[in-house]
């Protein structure tokens, strides 16, 4: 009752100036509101409000739905999206990020180029500094293509993770672990006590959710793969690895590790030490009979379908399609700069489709939706964070951006989900939200000194040419 006195007696003098501060306060708080979107939300039954709103409260959705939606809350900001689509971020669910400092060096040969040009450029080259820097230049790409959520396997992963705090965009980083001596464990398997204290340090960020590394089967041993699959559960967290990618992968995993020659196949094998979980994201995957797909989805193993950089190596084409009709959790990735080149997710929407036909020339492969969920809600079901991100729904993080569909590869609009998946490209994300902060803008990071970064970018590069030109390709 005395909530209401002021309102009747401002009515009854005619207060008129007080009537909008008082009906703003009736209205629910938020701070961004995005009003006049084509609201393309992932959500489980593909809502698409044509003239769509957005409420934005810190880090967090608050509401999706029509035209108008926005006069229930008293927004600090609003964006006028102009008819132009608002998605859930994109989930690059496989990366080196790092590496992006050698990105473009030792493409004339592909036979010895790990040997020849890899090993010796990150033997020789790598260090807190590169990896901090080069990790910074390519988060900053991530987040003007639409890249929300990235998911990197490297060394001195809190390098990393500084780096793409500080970009602003959301980081599931893993510590590699591996059988030989590398830049940050002098001993091999050092980077298993590594990513424990990595772990412990950004446990609780809000936009870091730190892992555990382990290579790939052929290097890393079966007790190894226990300790890491038990650590991963004390601590919480997800478990990254490379999985079934060389051709020769079995091979190489018996002739190292002489205990595995006892089972059948390489995934019952993999099953014994524990590994393969719900906390396994699996990059690649690259050759899986029914029987393999149905013990990964029995495990609730989720996958990094990476198609441009599995067909730029000698890999072969994945399975994703049947992994993902067989209901398992399917991201899109790009693997590392070296291995792709490019960091967008946009462009692998599409590619992912042409490998899947080149697969199977004889059926129907991925509708539209079903690319666009593998770029959003997929990876982010891979990951087992489909709670939190992949999909604009009310509770859930707001990670969100804007494509601009005035460009000319965008015209005609007649079908959202065709046009994002075969039409966009990643100049066409001109704003980018992540945990309810602008992160991007018209092709510009907004959260990081770049006249900065782009001295020292030039400094890290320049060192790595000098150094390339010894190389023999
Ligand atoms: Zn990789």
């Amino acid at each position: 009752m005395t909530r209401l006195l002021p309102l009747a007696l401002g009515a009854v003098l005619g207060l008129a100036l007080h009537a909008p501060a008082a009906e703003a306060a009736a209205r629910k708080p938020a701070s961004l509101a995005i009003v006049h979107a084509r609201v393309v939300t992932m959500d489980e039954q593909l809502h698409v409000h044509d003239d769509g709103t957005i409420i934005i409260d810190g880090g967090n959705i608050v509401a999706v739905g029509p035209a108008g939606l926005e006069k229930d809350y008293a927004t600090a900001r609003t964006i006028d999206a102009q008819g132009n689509i608002a998605m859930p971020g994109m989930v690059n669910a496989h990366n080196h990020i790092a590496m992006m400092a050698f990105r473009g060096l030792g493409e004339y040969r592909t036979d010895d180029r790990l040997r020849k040009f890899f090993f010796p450029l990150e033997s020789r080259m790598l260090s807190r500094r590169l990896i901090n820097v080069a990790s910074r230049q390519a988060a900053m790409e991530l987040a003007v293509a639409g890249v929300t959520t990235v998911v990197d396997m490297y060394y001195h992963e809190d390098e990393v993770a500084e780096a793409v705090r500080e970009v602003g965009i959301r980081g599931v980083l893993g510590e590699t672990v591996i059988n030989f001596p590398v830049v940050d464990a002098p001993e091999p398997y050092g980077g298993f006590q590594y990513a424990v204290d990595f772990v412990e340090r950004f446990k609780d960020d809000p936009l870091i959710t730190p892992a555990f590394a382990p290579h790939a089967p052929y290097s890393v041993s079966p007790q190894m793969l226990a300790r890491i699959q038990q650590a991963a559960e004390r601590y919480d967290v997800p478990v990254l690895m490379h999985l079934v990618e060389p051709l020769d992968e079995w091979e190489r995993v018996k002739a190292r590790f002489p205990e595995a020659a006892g089972f059948g196949d390489e995934l019952e094998y993999l099953d014994s030490t524990g590994i393969l979980s719900p906390r396994l994201l699996a990059a690649h995957v690259l050759r899986a009979d029914d029987k393999d797909i149905a013990l990964l989805k029995a495990r609730g193993v989720g996958i990094a379908h990476n198609p441009k950089a599995n067909t730029k190596g000698h890999g072969g084409l994945s399975p994703a399609l049947e992994m993902m009709r067989a209901g398992l959790g399917v991201g899109l990735g790009t693997d590392g700069p070296l291995s792709s080149n490019q960091m967008d997710i946009v462009s692998i929407m599409g590619y992912a489709k042409r490998v899947a036909t080149i697969r199977h020339p004889e059926t129907t492969t991925y509708t539209p939706p079903e690319l666009v969920a593998m770029a959003t809600i997929g990876g982010a079901r891979a990951l087992k964070m489909d709670d939190r991100i992949g999909s604009l729904e009310p509770g859930k993080a707001a990670d969100v951006i804007l494509v601009d569909t005035r460009s000319l590869n965008m015209q005609p609009l007649y079908d959202v989900y065709a046009a994002i998946a075969y039409q966009a490209d990643a100049g066409d994300i001109y704003t980018t939200i992540v945990n309810g902060r602008v992160v991007a803008r018209d092709g510009k990071v907004l959260t990081i000194d770049l006249d900065r970064q782009q001295q020292e970018w030039n400094r890290v590069t320049r060192e790595v040419a000098e150094f390339a030109r010894t190389l023999d390709y």
